[in-house]
């Protein structure tokens, strides 16, 4: 081989290098959210001011999610937990209007009745560095909302187990 035929050979490896990266590498943008795709997994950009349930809810419905894995970093001005009692059944919800840290949000994806369901978890941290922890109903980001969010290749569905008052995982269907 020549060298103008080694030089178009290391010209074509770079371009399809290239090419590989950007095809890698997609982004996308739906309501109150940015993401960029990498491997399997996606970076998630909150917008601020926005709702994490409804900006994460419009991710996984416009990129077909069906099941999978949430994590988060970030802050928030206004959460609210709900706390659940399994010898009532029943909820409590609680309003934290400050500005908190979100130091961790966690939670998964599946479907309940044939929509995308998330089950949130945040641990909040307050100005005087103390912590509050629960179910995520919703919060609004005030700052950077971080998310990655780990598709999975199937299906997983919940039922409401109404002798627990909860939706479960029900892997029969
Ligand atoms: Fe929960």
């Amino acid at each position: 081989m020549n060298q103008t035929n080694i030089k178009k050979l290391i010209i074509l490896i770079a371009i399809s290098g290239l090419t590989l990266c950007i095809a890698n590498a997609q982004t996308f943008k739906g309501s109150h959210w940015t993401a960029r795709k990498t491997g399997d997994a996606y970076i998630v950009s909150i917008q601020d001011k926005a709702s994490i349930l409804e900006a994460l809810t419009d991710f996984v419905t416009s990129r077909k999610i069906q099941a999978g894995q949430i994590t988060g970093i970030g802050a928030t001005n206004e959460a609210t937990l709900r706390f659940f009692d399994p010898s009532t059944k029943k909820y409590t919800d609680r309003i934290f209007n400050e500005q908190m840290e979100i130091s961790n949000l966690s939670g998964n994806i599946s479907e309940v009745e044939g929509k995308p369901v998330l089950h949130l978890h945040i641990t909040l941290g307050r100005k005087d560095y103390t912590a509050l922890a629960g179910h995520l109903l919703d919060a609004r980001i005030r700052g950077a909302g971080e998310c990655f969010v780990y598709p999975m290749d199937s299906k997983v569905i919940k039922a409401k187990n109404e002798e627990i008052g909860l939706n479960l995982y029900d892997f029969e269907q």
